[in-house]
């Protein structure tokens, strides 16, 4: 799978595209979706050249997997959202509809968010 560091998330990694920025560590960095679609809509990234979840459970070393999977929790906690919930959702490759290809997790949050999936 091959990274390609042009995307729209490398650049908010390299600081060359401002970001609303909630949280960063070693591992991640986490920034409000330009179009939410929650009251609370945040993107956490992780720090390293994964194109998607396949690709970063296959290769990233696993001080990163922890690392990042800590930063998704803080986030969260730092958000305020442990006591009402949340929803966590990661796209994966075309039939997800994904994106951007940097891996990345959504955070949910601030309303009822209702059913998992829309009914096909
Ligand atoms: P995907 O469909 O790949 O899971 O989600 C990509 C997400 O990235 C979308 O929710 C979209 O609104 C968000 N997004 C795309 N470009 C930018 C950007 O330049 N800045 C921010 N903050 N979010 C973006």
């Amino acid at each position: 799978m091959t990274y390609d560091d042009s995307n729209i998330f490398a650049r908010i990694l390299r600081g060359e595209i401002p970001c609303k920025k909630v949280y960063e560590d070693d591992f991640a960095l986490a920034f409000h979706d330009i179009q939410p679609r929650a009251p609370v809509h945040v993107l956490v990234i992780p720090k390293g050249p994964y194109v998607c979840m396949a690709d970063f459970t296959a290769q990233a070393p696993e001080s990163l997997i922890a690392g990042y999977f800590r930063a998704v929790g803080a986030v969260a906690r730092q958000l305020g959202l442990e006591d009402s919930g949340y929803r966590l959702l990661v796209n994966t490759g075309g039939d997800a509809h994904q994106e951007v290809a940097h891996l990345h997790v959504h955070i949910f949050g601030g309303r009822k968010l209702g059913p998992m999936l829309a009914k096909s």
